[in-house]
């Protein structure tokens, strides 16, 4: 039998933009998952904090709607007495005493504040947490990412944050780092004896990794329009995927011994400049087509407006250092693909010489391939014989783990597991501060080179894999981006 799951502290979390997308799709639900499981003390408090003049029961009919459908309205009344609301602007001090009495009612609480708004509220948010002496005992802060828009801001936002909590109260989240795959990365790389001496240059021939997204930007096309594809998800969840692929074997799995691994990966980036803009990357904006069975409007319908912002990036990533000098990792994600899917694949080098003749077929590389979602899972791409006779003929099939098929049960979301750690103030999987500098000092002159470069992103249709050029990108070194039903 397995052992029920370990209870935290008793603790209250303040979600600032309680109402938003975030926080009533993915942080309330997860929340209720872990109620259910019975991880959540029974004095804790979830508190929810916005503009929206609402009170606790409005706030708690708003969330009966939408979590219902995760159970029976029982256990769902038990959940919401554990939830309150207090109505707050970031920017003024209205309601600010009235919250801090509240939060001041259960001293010795582990206090978590999420800050789920604009990165631009973070600063506000934070001076006034500190204003009224709020960052007590146990205190610790969430931010969402984007965490700024370059080096320079994101600079602004953790000296401002850091006036108020030190570097170990700061959790800089990124959800793919508490994905079931991602951690079973770490275990497959470094709990198992067999992959590990084959991680480097001389076995490994390239990765991939791809984030592709069905939905459009929607709803959140004025938030977007300012960030992009590249600021979005390449300079922190596709990086941060990247690292765990190509960090070196920590010592232990402490918090900063991982952190320090993956740092030196990201400082290993061979920065790509003006000069290599246009080689090594490509990004695209989608236009009108059909996109899950649907006609779908093109970005700028849409967003109702032309615009210069990618909605799909390519791009050829290279890591200096002796383990991986020469594997190339090609990255690409975007909107209005025709699949939604994240996954990593790892290609390994041909076999030195091939023993069948022609007419057993061509021998395929071997690639172990890491699904994040939809369906999380292992497959490990092999070549066997084909079985039966007619000779003997090559075939290329993979070993398959699906989590849901071998351990029954649907995955936790990262969320759960993620609000959990930072209660219990473990920050193994988020990102410290060198962290995230580091990959805006990546991803700064790409920008940079784009914006020098005044070139439109190339139109692909919703629905396709994004502009040919980003085929071109990984053929042109003879190589093709992997299919999964090949
Ligand atoms: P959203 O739906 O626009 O929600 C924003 C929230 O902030 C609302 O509750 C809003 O409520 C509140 N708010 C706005 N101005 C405020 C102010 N001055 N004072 C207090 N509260 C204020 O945004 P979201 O999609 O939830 O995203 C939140 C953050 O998470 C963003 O940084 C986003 O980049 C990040 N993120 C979101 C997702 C996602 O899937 N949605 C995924 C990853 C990261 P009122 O207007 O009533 O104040």
């Amino acid at each position: 039998m397995t052992a029920p799951p370990p209870s935290v502290e008793a603790f209250d979390l303040v979600i600032f933009g309680g109402t938003g997308d975030l926080a009533l799709r993915k942080l309330l639900p997860a929340m209720f998952h872990r109620f259910l499981d019975g991880q959540i003390p029974p004095s804790s408090r979830i508190i929810g904090v916005a503009r929206e003049a609402l009170d606790d029961a409005g706030y708690r009919a708003q969330l009966r709607a939408s979590l219902i459908k995760i159970c029976d309205a029982a256990k769902l009344d038990q959940f919401l007495q554990q939830v309150f609301y207090r109505p707050l602007d970031a920017r003024k001090d209205d309601g600010w005493d009235d919250f801090a009495a509240l939060i001041a009612s259960e001293a010795g609480h582990v206090r978590v504040f999420y800050l789920s708004t604009s990165p631009n509220l973070f600063v506000d948010i934070c001076n006034r947490l500190g204003g009224y002496g709020l960052n007590q005992g146990k205190s610790r802060v969430v931010l969402e990412k984007p965490i700024g828009r370059d080096l320079e801001s994101a600079n602004r936002i953790n000296d401002a944050v850091g006036k108020v909590f030190n570097e170990s109260q700061t959790f800089r989240i990124d959800h793919y780092l508490g994905k079931e795959t991602v951690q079973n990365l770490l275990v497959l790389r470094f709990g198992n004896a067999l992959f590990e001496p084959l991680w480097n240059s001389a076995h490994i021939d390239h990765v991939q990794i791809t984030v592709a997204e069905t939905v459009g930007v929607g709803h959140r096309a004025g938030y977007y329009d300012h960030a992009g594809a590249m600021r979005d998800m390449v300079q922190n969840h596709l990086l941060q995927l990247l690292c765990m692929v190509a960090m070196e074997p920590p010592a232990s799995l402490a918090p900063d011994a991982v952190r320090d691994e993956k740092l030196k990966v990201l400082n290993a980036l061979q920065p790509i400049d003006d000069a290599h803009v246009g080689q090594f990357t490509v990004r695209g904006q989608y236009r009108a087509g059909v996109a899950e069975g649907a006609s779908v409007p093109g970005y700028p319908d849409e967003l109702g407006s032309a615009s210069n912002t990618e909605t799909f990036v390519a791009l050829k990533a290279q890591i200096a250092n002796w383990r991986w000098a020469g594997v190339p990792f090609y990255l690409r994600t975007g909107k209005r693909l025709p699949e939604r899917v994240s996954e990593i694949v790892v290609a390994f080098k041909p076999v030195p010489h091939s023993i069948f003749d022609a007419s057993s077929g061509t021998l395929t590389q071997n690639r172990l391939v890491l699904r994040l979602q939809p369906d999380e899972g292992v497959k490990l791409w092999l070549t066997i014989k084909h079985p039966g006779p007619g000779g003997l003929r090559l075939r290329t099939v993979p070993l398959d783990m699906s989590f849901a098929e071998a351990f029954g049960a649907q995955q936790p979301d990262a969320y759960e597991r993620l609000l959990l750690d930072v209660v219990r103030g473990n920050p193994t999987l988020f990102m410290r501060r060198d962290e995230v500098e580091a990959a805006w000092r990546w991803a700064d002159p790409i920008l940079a080179g784009w914006a020098n470069a005044n070139e439109a992103p190339r139109p692909y249709a919703a629905g396709s894999w994004g502009p040919s050029a980003a085929v071109a990108l990984i053929e042109r070194d003879g190589r093709t981006w992997h299919d999964d039903s090949e």
